[in-house]
């Protein structure tokens, strides 16, 4: 007889409360302990430091049988492993690196079942002794940890994780959990094929970091919009970190902080190592220094008292945007994150992404992305909703802690202009983008208007009352209100949503944000 684990069988709470010491369970780790609980399986999707260990840990523990942890770190195992112990579960690793005495030893505990939760390696788990061991046994679950290893479209490919697919056909009755923080579609396509999860749910959550307070504001005098930001943001404690768009300006940035009495730093790709190893170092221990940066500078910034992070150039995309401000309030308390934004930065990164080498398709995704953080920049409704939603989250409808929600914009009624839009966008058949969109309701004769005799189309010229840029603004915030989809997969055509019907049948509103739309070209006076 096997002895029985004695938290198999108690209720997944008990165990978070007496295991783990945590009152309550986080975000949506309720809803995925339950499915797996009941014997499901799926993808978890969740940031670093989301909780994602305990999606696994707590089903391993209450169901009956072994639960299989597959890590492709080995110091990752071992921590957790030490971990489990100290919290007084039979926790045990199975890797390469082990000595063979204390292989040997892991082998005997789990032949008389005196393992609850084994951590192994994929090539490990992998070997046939192994698969046939863990098909004599009763298993609680398979948890595939840093899943995004399966995909080679990132960065950490691993080529024996392909082999885990065979676990959905070795093991059919016992749960899979993937789980790892790359939200990229792509990737977490190739994760659900590769490892039979495609028809089970994609569980998002955890992306929020409801601590770092993040505003836009469009660019006017940056340096004086910084300056206000800096002394709201707490002047004179923990460190903040500019990012600017060019080398040249994390320079001078640095130099006029430092006219202004601020201990600034400049960082970028270009500097020499040793100069680059100085500015980390100095970041790391000054106080309230203030680091003026390229996104060259990440890696390796563990500060946790980062007070606040300024971008002066739009970023890319939200997931870098995203990254960038996480950086900031690390240790929970509150932070802030500020962005400006210009029509003239807008203009050149879309140009720089239709002039850089990559593929079309590559091209495509970037637009895409560039259109989301634009949307983003321009929100008239929650900006942390909109930046969640790229995650596939959903956000509070209110956050409370973003500049729209504490002071919300001047809107007017947009509700005509946005119809003419959607009606442009359903009679051209959903197929075109943004600015194929604009030539045929401002009513310009161009190549690709005639090839598709668009100039027949009712809605043809029906939008000459307002400017090329006001037409791409109402079309961002109908992107940011979520009642069109810019299909990011495909060619970035506008797609309507379920809640465009509501709004082209007249049956509700839409307030759009004035200033985006009405001003015929916005100004900006960059710089100084
Ligand atoms: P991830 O694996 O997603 O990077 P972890 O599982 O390591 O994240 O969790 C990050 C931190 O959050 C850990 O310190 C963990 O103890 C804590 N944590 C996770 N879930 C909860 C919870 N329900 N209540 C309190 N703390 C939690
Ligand atoms: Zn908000």
């Amino acid at each position: 007889d096997q002895p029985r684990p004695d938290t198999e069988g108690e209720a997944p709470e008990e165990v978070l409360h007496r295991v783990f010491g945590h009152p309550a369970f986080r975000g949506r780790q309720e809803e995925i302990v339950r499915h797996v609980m009941a014997g499901g399986s799926g993808l978890v999707l969740m940031p670093t430091g989301g909780g994602k260990s305990l999606c696994f840990q707590v089903p391993a523990l209450c169901r009956p049988g072994l639960g299989v942890v597959v890590s492709p770190l080995i110091a990752l195992m071992e921590d957790q492993v030490a971990a489990m112990r100290q919290q007084g579960v039979a926790a045990a690793a199975l890797h390469s690196d082990l000595p063979d005495d204390q292989a040997r030893e892991v082998k005997r505990d789990l032949a008389r079942g005196a393992v609850k939760l084994l951590y192994v390696s994929p090539e490990r788990l992998l070997l046939d002794g192994t698969l046939d061991f863990l098909e004599r046994r009763s298993l609680a679950l398979f948890a595939i940890d840093e899943a995004h290893c399966v995909s080679q479209w990132g960065h950490h490919f691993r080529p024996e994780y392909r082999g885990l697919g065979l676990l959905a056909t070795r093991f059919p009755s016992v749960p899979r959990m993937a789980l790892t923080a790359t939200a990229d579609p792509r990737t977490v396509e190739d994760i659900r094929a590769q490892l039979g999860l495609a028809e089970s749910p994609v569980f998002r959550g955890g992306f929020d970091r409801p601590n770092i307070f993040i505003s836009s504001e469009p660019r006017e005098s940056e340096r004086g919009q910084l300056r206000a930001f800096i002394k709201a943001a707490g002047d004179g404690t923990g460190a903040g970190i500019v990012y600017c768009g060019t080398r040249a300006k994390t320079e001078q940035t640095a130099e006029w902080l430092r006219g202004d009495g601020y201990d600034a730093l400049s960082f970028h790709a270009g500097m020499e190592p040793g100069a680059k190893r100085d500015a980390h170092r100095r970041f790391a221990r000054g106080d309230a220094v203030v680091m003026a940066a390229t996104i060259a500078f990440g890696m390796g910034i563990d500060r946790p008292d980062v007070r606040w992070v300024a971008h002066l150039d739009l970023p890319k995309s939200p997931e870098s945007w995203y990254q960038e401000i996480g950086r900031a309030g690390r240790d929970g308390l509150p932070a802030r994150a500020l962005l400006l934004y210009g029509a003239g930065d807008i203009a050149l990164a879309r140009h720089r992404i239709l002039e850089s080498p990559a593929g079309e398709e590559q091209k495509r995704i970037e637009r895409a992305r560039l259109e989301a953080m634009v949307s983003i920049a321009e929100a008239a409704t929650c900006r942390r909703r909109i930046l969640l939603r790229c995650f596939g989250e959903d956000g509070p409808e209110n956050c409370g802690a973003c500049d729209v929600c504490r002071n919300p914009p001047k809107l007017f009624d947009g509700t005509v202009p946005a119809q003419k839009l959607l009606s442009a966008v359903l009679r051209t058949g959903r197929r075109f983008g943004v600015a194929h969109l604009v030539d045929v309701l401002r009513g310009k004769v161009t190549d690709k208007v005639a090839q598709f005799s668009h100039d027949q189309l009712p809605t043809f010229g029906v939008g000459k009352d307002l400017s090329d840029q006001a037409w791409r603004g109402v079309a961002r915030q109908l992107v940011a209100i979520g009642a069109l989809d810019v299909a990011i997969e495909n060619h970035g055509e506008l797609v309507p949503t379920d809640a465009a019907r509501p709004i082209l049948k007249g049956e509700q509103k839409v307030m759009l944000r004035a200033e985006a739309v009405t001003a015929g070209a916005p100004r900006e006076r960059n710089g100084r």
